[in-house]
């Protein structure tokens, strides 16, 4: 199999997006609209459940959002005025229906849905502890382990129960729960991944983002706090902040890649962020061209503030085919160098003789960018310079971003002359990690007030279950042999 996507097979892959509405007729129908909006977070499984007030209904599909829940037998299927849904890239677990979430379990205190966007980074320890005094899992998703201690904490409530299950586990979590007395919505302490709440006429609503906000009508209220448990008991809304106060520190790549750009994270336009590190790196790293290319579709907004900054005319030198599937069945080797021109192609007539600096948001292996300077080269590029909108990516990411092993990584195999060569451009440079948070309005000094691991090495929690060479997805080989 061929993607058709492949400038977008060279990027750190967002985790999954959630949503959650409570108080509204048709809960369900509002889901897949918001999971539709939230579709770039995870594109290879989609999940809703609904309470009708006595039963929970659950659908669970491989696949995309449209194409799943567009149908009305699906929809009619989830009734219900409270309903959470959930879409996937795996990673931890493998790719399986039964990881697909949200996850579902009759427990004592009555049904329990949780649809989760980040990695529990405890989870393994947890689990095999859990299987030690008797816990059967029905899934190698880390998101089970929280079940699994919410049904075996010895607290009598369902809330105090969830509690004492989030102070035991480490990581990025945002997690939207349905249980028969209503709907949680919460964040990790350090506020890892977004989770914002919005309002439709009556109805509460939770998402990753904004934009599924704006598809639905519903109005975005607040962002849901670092440490913050919500509660939405039919009208009734709670909150409550159980856990020690630390210093947030948010997932950098929202604004750097994983949001899209027309949501609103942190209270600032992702798309007036990105164009902003793209003036920094224009100031940090000038260079005599002719024409800023963006990568599409992602150094887009970045090429623009380049080109805005420096004064070289913005073009679009690159085409993206906008008639392509996802996926390709390719039929054999020699058509499978040929899939980067399929979804884009170089605009000759305006590349020819004249030097471009290209523009894109982050380079992971490099496989990608070398093939970009060649696709110019071939077009007829006087001279190739490389401009990236974020610090060299040197660290894998185990908070719930599918990251290749940390020997994959371009930047941690080589210095810049290295991945200079690599590429086979004529210059190559990143913005600074000063620079990037300069376009966030923010310092990193001291303290610094987002997680920015896969570039400094600085993780903001313990990594009990990881070490710096391992990855995400061995966690799924790791729970098969503890199940
Ligand atoms: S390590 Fe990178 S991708 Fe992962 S949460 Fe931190 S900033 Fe985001």
């Amino acid at each position: 199999m061929l993607t058709t996507n492949p400038f977008d097979d060279d990027k750190l892959r967002e985790e999954c997006g959630i949503f959650g509405v409570s108080g509204a007729t048709g809960a369900a129908a509002l889901t897949a609209l918001g999971l539709h909006a939230l579709q770039h977070r995870g594109q290879e499984a989609a999940g809703i459940t609904s309470f009708d007030g006595t039963l929970f209904h659950t659908h669970r599909a491989m696949g995309h959002v449209a194409g799943n829940f567009d149908r009305d037998d699906v929809i009619r299927g989830l009734p219900g005025e409270v309903a959470c849904g959930h879409v996937r890239y795996s990673t931890t677990g493998e790719t399986a229906l039964r990881n697909v979430q949200p996850l579902y379990a009759d427990l004592s205190t009555g049904g329990f849905a949780v649809a989760h966007n980040g990695n529990i980074s405890n989870a393994m320890k947890l689990r095999r502890e859990l299987v030690r005094r008797g816990s059967i899992f029905q899934s190698t998703s880390d998101t089970e382990t929280i079940i699994h201690l919410v049904a075996t904490s010895n607290y009598r409530t369902l809330l105090d129960r969830f509690i004492d299950a989030l102070k035991q586990v480490e990581g990025a979590y945002s997690l939207i729960v349905m249980t028969p007395e209503g709907m949680i919505a919460c964040r990790d302490p350090l506020g890892i991944r977004p989770l914002v709440m919005g309002r439709l006429d009556g109805a509460v609503i939770f998402a990753s983002e904004t934009v599924a906000l704006d598809v639905c009508g519903a109005t975005f209220e607040r962002a849901v706090e670092p440490g913050e448990l919500v509660i939405v008991q039919g009208t009734e809304i709670r909150s409550i902040h159980p856990f020690q106060a630390v210093s947030p520190r948010p997932c950098i790549f929202e604004w750097v890649y994983f949001s899209r750009p027309d949501s609103i994270a942190g209270d600032q336009s992702v798309y007036s962020v990105r164009k902003e590190i793209g003036a920094q790196l224009a100031i940090e790293a000038p260079v005599d061209a002719d024409l800023v290319i963006p990568v599409p579709d992602s150094g887009v907004p970045a090429a623009i503030g380049y080109a805005q900054q420096s004064g070289i005319p913005f073009e679009l030198g690159i085409i993206r085919s906008h008639y392509v599937g996802r996926t390709f069945i390719q039929p054999g080797d020699k058509v499978r160098h040929l899939g980067v021109k399929l979804k884009h192609n170089a605009n000759r007539a305006l590349i020819q003789g004249k030097k471009v600096v290209l523009i894109d948001d982050s380079i992971v292996r490099g496989t990608t960018s070398l093939k970009i300077v060649q696709m110019m080269r071939e077009a007829g590029a006087a001279e190739v310079h490389m401009r990236i909108a974020s610090p060299p990516t040197r660290h894998s990411c185990f908070y719930g971003v599918d990251t290749p092993e940390r020997a994959k990584l371009l930047a941690a195999k080589l210095d810049l002359g290295g991945m200079t060569d690599f590429i086979h451009a004529d210059s190559l440079s990143f913005v600074s990690i000063e620079g990037l948070y300069k376009a966030l309005n923010a310092a990193r000094d001291g303290k610094p007030s987002y997680c920015d691991a896969c570039f400094t090495g600085d993780y903001p929690t313990t990594l009990t279950d990881h070490d710096e060479t391992a990855t995400v997805d061995q966690f799924a080989m790791l729970a098969e042999r503890v199940a």
